[in-house]
């Protein structure tokens, strides 16, 4: 066991600081780098509403700080308003992550007046035919566009999300250029991870010294941006610290309550339902996920991009349980 805390105020914290929930598993795109499969997913259950119920009060009574609620789409649930409306009046801050493709006009009005929910639009090009051959959809940049005018507010946290592959990765410069004529506090570039076998088939991810080479840059282009945060964001970074300090501040809530500690690892640890609440599975050992054996050792060699795409192969892209 390498079980470690950072500081000793840190073993107080008796739930996570932040989750990711992945509301729903519906979703009308078919992203080539989808690491939740969800086209194919859509028919997997979902956690039944008593059991939404059950987890918002939960998160709300143990004083989550901030959670991240995606999908799938979450503009295609019809839980996303009272689950919004629950955490937030309990002091939770949400960051919503949309492709920005469903433009249901009461749902955006509504999280667009509450201050403590700010939003992630996924937009890989502001050029329909990269970003509907990223996305799956037709027109999808335009349809991001018109989705920026309708949640830029005066005071709407806003910030883009942008995969990288072989066919945007040299246009980063032109990309920052475009966000000047939106109200974006934040640009963050990542590169595609192959995920799946179709994606790693597609050929299009970049190579670990192209992946370098986009980092760079953004690099160069960061203090170049006013008004702007800009960072790119290495998900093999985020692996090693897990590795490193192997504290999980939260982990992830796929639609049917399975529980992940990382977006870019095959591994899971089972639903909720089986623990009977978020906060006995916490306990039972979720919140040291990223020290349970096999994971510990596989992710020990994981040090690129690449390395998580070798990770995959050879786990054939299946997804391993650990039991708590
Ligand atoms: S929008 Fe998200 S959930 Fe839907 S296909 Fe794309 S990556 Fe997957």
């Amino acid at each position: 066991m390498v079980y470690e805390t950072d500081t000793p105020a840190l073993e107080k914290f008796q739930f996570p600081i932040t989750l990711i929930w992945e509301l729903t598993n519906q979703c009308r795109s078919n992203c080539i780098y989808c690491s939740g499969s969800f086209p194919e997913k859509q028919n997997c259950g979902e956690m039944t509403h008593a059991e939404k119920k059950r987890l918002v009060a939960e998160l709300a009574e143990n004083q989550l700080f901030g959670i991240n609620i995606s999908g799938g789409e979450p503009f295609l649930s019809d839980d996303l308003l009272w689950i919004t409306d629950e955490l937030t009046a309990a002091g939770v801050k949400i960051m919503l992550v949309t492709s920005g493709l469903i433009h249901d006009d009461k749902k955006i009005r509504k999280l667009v007046s509450n201050p403590d929910v700010s939003f992630t639009v996924s937009l890989d090009s502001f050029r329909n035919d990269i970003n509907d051959l990223h996305r799956g959809v037709l027109q999808s940049a335009d349809r991001v566009r018109s989705f920026l005018e309708k949640i830029s507010g005066e005071r709407t946290y806003i910030a883009l999300e942008c995969v990288l592959t072989k066919k945007n990765c040299m246009d980063i410069a032109d990309y920052l250029q475009e966000t000047a004529s939106y109200p974006v506090s934040e640009v963050r570039f990542q590169a595609a991870v192959p995920v799946s076998r179709k994606m790693y088939d597609s050929g299009l991810c970049l190579n670990d010294e192209e992946v370098r080479s986009a980092a760079g840059e953004v690099e160069r282009l960061a203090p170049l941006t006013t008004h702007t945060r800009i960072r790119f964001v290495d998900q093999s970074g985020m692996i090693r610290n897990g590795y490193r300090k192997a504290r999980n501040w939260g982990g992830i809530i796929a639609p049917d309550g399975t529980l992940r500690v990382n977006a870019y690892l095959p591994f899971e640890f089972g639903r909720i339902s089986d623990y009977g609440s978020f906060l006995s599975a916490w306990k039972q050992g979720f919140s040291h996920a990223w020290d349970y054996e096999p994971l510990h050792q596989l992710i020990a060699d994981v040090h690129s991009v690449g390395d998580i795409a070798e990770l995959y192969r050879r786990l054939e892209y299946s997804t391993a349980h650990i039991a708590l």
